[in-house]
């Protein structure tokens, strides 16, 4: 039965940050923008500019990272799932934990929703601790961040290296 106070409003707005440092990264994000606006019932309403970013907890070279603004009729399990089989048709391999990576999408934010399920946890519980996530986040909504969660982590190192 549709309209039951407990459904989901669909489609949703969902912010998916995008990653990559292995292989020809600038070549995998472009493609994965493209890839999610192929997606079911989904359309790509805004990209930021790219950043590059040093690795976090992590060794290996620099990320190239943006975040996109989708419209999606997906669930979001099923949007996780898409993403996982976009960043395994990029070649992503998981030898250990943040280890370099040729495609990473993750769900940052999906409507105003608060999930916590074994494998999708909404918002994306490291979004507040990471520059690479939240500087090309608050450059699409600016003002989304405060002032003190922007400052604690400006000591990390990302470029805006402008458009793609
Ligand atoms: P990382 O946390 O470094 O992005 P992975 O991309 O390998 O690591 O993801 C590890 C697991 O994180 C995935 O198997 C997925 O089930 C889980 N996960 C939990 N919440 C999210 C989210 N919001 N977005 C993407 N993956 C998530
Ligand atoms: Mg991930």
């Amino acid at each position: 039965m549709r309209g039951r106070v407990t459904d989901p409003v669909l489609p949703a707005l969902a912010w998916i940050g995008l990653g990559a440092n292995l292989g020809d990264a600038r070549a995998a994000l472009a493609g994965a923008v493209q890839a999610m606006a192929r997606l079911p019932g989904t359309d790509v309403l805004r990209v930021s500019s790219l950043y590059r970013s040093a690795p976090v907890d992590a060794t290996g070279p620099d990320y190239l990272n943006a975040v996109a603004a989708l419209r999606t009729a997906l669930a979001p399990q099923a949007l996780l799932q898409a993403l996982q089989a976009l960043e395994q048709a990029a070649g992503r391999e998981r030898p250990y934990r943040n280890a370099p990576r040729t495609l990473d999408l993750d769900v940052l934010l999906y409507g105003d929703q608060s999930i916590a399920t074994p494998t999708l946890t909404v918002p994306h519980p490291r979004l507040w601790e990471r520059a690479f996530v939240l500087r090309p986040l608050v450059e699409l909504r600016p003002g989304w961040a405060t002032p003190e969660q922007l400052q604690a982590v400006a000591g990390q190192r990302i470029e805006c290296l402008g458009a793609w």
